[in-house]
């Protein structure tokens, strides 16, 4: 690193759950510079979400287990700090957003409106953040709605509008668009992309590779719980490695193979990335 140090710094972290045989994480060690976005990708079980949840402070604060070796966020060491300072820090949207509601609001309004009084914000204030909030997330409609009681697609919507709303300044995002039409995904990478470009630090875990390459600063291959491949979506995408990652295959060469597994047979569908290209 320069001068200036990263807002997300992971260093030589192996976690290993408790009652678990292996580690799920082997030694990943991962900076992200403020004010980028760093996608973490990689197929299912890599441990994505585990690193997301250590960065958040979520291990070893939540889960007892073996953890060594260190996140700094903003410089500090996450395990040293308290979840009054995690909270403030790092806006966290989980994978499954009902995991996200309070449960204990009524409508989607209380429940944006939720944390800023947690903060000490006041209602004045408050009300106009909220406001904004289910404007720029396109839930001004569901405003009176309970949380409950939306999509999961929805819910996504509220999860990612209760970070805009909160401005930690680094943002782990677990996979927002899973329950989201090809429309809806389309906008909340939009407000993904406003939110780094406003300043914030973003990692993010996706698996549409076509949103990594528009969006992404740097792109990390979780596989094992090991980086097996990290640089800029340029290094990444045309390193040769990538092909042999199924995962990591632009899209219209996964549904061609996918349609060939099937039996299903699209002249000219490219099987492989050179295909693409030709
Ligand atoms: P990914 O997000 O890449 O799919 P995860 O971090 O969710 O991967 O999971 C990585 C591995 O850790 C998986 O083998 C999973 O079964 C295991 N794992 C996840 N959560 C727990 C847990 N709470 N206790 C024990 N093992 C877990």
């Amino acid at each position: 690193m320069g001068a200036v140090s990263a807002a997300v710094e992971v260093t030589d972290l192996v976690y290993t759950y408790p009652g678990a045989d292996e580690p799920v994480l082997r030694g990943v060690s991962l900076a992200v510079p403020a004010g980028t976005l760093c996608a973490v990708v990689g197929p299912n079980g890599a441990g994505k979400t585990t690193l997301c949840h250590a960065i958040r402070g979520f291990v070893p604060h939540f889960y007892k287990g073996e953890l060594s070796g260190t996140v700094r966020v903003g410089g500090q060491d996450v395990a040293a700090a308290d979840e009054d300072e995690l909270a403030r820090g790092i806006g966290y949207v989980f994978q499954n957003p009902f995991t996200q509601m309070s449960g204990i609001t009524d409508t989607v309004f209380d429940e944006l409106a939720f944390g800023l009084g947690n903060l000490g914000v006041p209602p004045t204030e408050t009300r106009e953040r909220v406001e904004e909030a289910l404007v720029r997330a396109g839930l001004a409609d569901l405003r009176d709605r309970h949380p409950f009681q939306l999509s999961g697609g929805q819910q996504q919507r509220v999860a990612l509008a209760a970070v805009l709303i909160m401005e930690q300044p680094v943002l782990v995002i677990d996979e927002p668009t899973s329950q989201l039409d090809p429309r809806s995904t389309e906008d909340v990478f939009a407000l993904v992309a406003a939110m780094k470009e406003a300043g914030r630090t973003v990692v993010l875990v996706e698996h549409k590779m076509s949103l990594v390459a528009e969006h992404a600063d740097q792109v990390v291959v979780l596989d094992g719980g090991e980086v097996v491949l990290a640089g800029t979506p340029q290094e990444v995408f045309t390193d040769p490695r990538t092909a042999a990652h199924g995962t990591l295959l632009p899209e219209a060469v996964r549904l061609a193979g996918a349609l060939r597994e099937r039996g299903i047979d699209v002249p000219g569908a490219p099987l492989t990335v050179g295909a693409l290209a030709a």
